[in-house]
């Protein structure tokens, strides 16, 4: 038995079986990564899909993503590979190196590097920081996209290896991270606050109609955004707010272009980059 502290759950994990997130395992007494490198869907994506408007705009990024999760929005996007186990899901190994040299063989179509993302890249982060420093050597970039729900040594730890990151600010009250999420927005709220001090930055939002989309919780989330990197952020950190769409165990319909449109009117009070995504 061992306790995981990578994220809020802390979970105590007997000997041979998995945490929360179903990525990571207890063997001979020690925490270890079950997921690593086990890779679920790769691609080579527009960077702006990653979300990231202000990195290399009109560049191409590789982009993978493993299995696992450590939150439970009952709207996940990606619930067949967040939520289901290694064992029911269509997946091969790529060695860190592996995947370094598949980034430059892509560098003539436009690629900049490798981006993490898809899953919770962080509930494996050993392969994420194994993969970038491999990168790094190439002299290639590297993009983490996460809900920021880990821990302040994760947080610093990884963020030494990574270029650029779009995180999850997936609401502005406790209540809605806690008993919606399953996660814990001060961690998330931390992470950013920490890694926009290492690398390029961007918040994502996910408006979901009766759950977060009152116009003081735009109010605040946009002038918490504002006032980073000592009142930096305003410039320098975009927010992307973004339509919900009904999926997995939440059928509330989709969230109105117009909300969208207002909130992001909002936010753009605060700050100089907002973008509105899925509408
Ligand atoms: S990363 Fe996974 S195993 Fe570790 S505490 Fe979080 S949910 Fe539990």
């Amino acid at each position: 038995m061992a306790e995981c502290n990578v994220c809020h759950n802390k979970c105590n994990i007997p000997e041979g079986r998995i945490g929360a997130c179903l990525a990571r395992t207890c063997k001979n007494g020690k925490v270890v990564p079950y997921n690593y490198g086990m890779i679920t869907s790769i691609a080579l994506d527009p960077i702006e899909k990653k979300p990231l408007n202000l990195f290399y705009p009109g560049s191409k990024i590789v982009s993978v993503g493993s299995y696992g999760c450590n939150l439970r929005c009952p709207f996940c996007q990606n619930h067949e590979i967040s939520y289901d186990l290694e064992d029911s899901l269509p997946c091969r190994y790529i060695a860190p190196s592996e995947l370094a040299d598949t980034a430059v063989d892509y560098e003539p179509q436009g690629n900049i590097g490798v981006a993490f993302t898809y899953n919770e890249p962080l509930v494996g982060y050993e392969y994420v920081v194994d993969t970038a420093k491999e990168v790094h050597q190439r002299g290639m970039k590297t993009v983490l996209v996460s809900n920021g729900c880990a821990s302040r040594a994760v947080c610093e730890e990884v963020s030494e290896h990574i270029d650029a990151m779009n995180i999850d600010l997936k609401g502005f009250t406790d209540d809605y991270y806690e008993k919606v999420l399953h996660g814990n927005r001060q961690l998330v709220m931390d992470f950013i606050a920490h890694a926009a001090t290492r690398c390029h930055m961007e918040v994502t939002t996910l408006v979901v109609p009766g759950y977060n989309d009152n116009d003081d919780e735009m109010e605040r989330l946009s002038d918490w955004v504002a006032g980073l990197n000592g009142g930096k952020g305003k410039e320098t950190i975009a927010l992307h707010i973004s339509r919900y769409f009904p999926r997995f165990h939440l059928d509330t319909p989709a969230t109105d272009v117009d909300k969208i449109y207002h909130l992001a009117d909002i936010a753009r009070k605060n700050l100089d980059n907002v973008f509105t995504g899925n509408c």
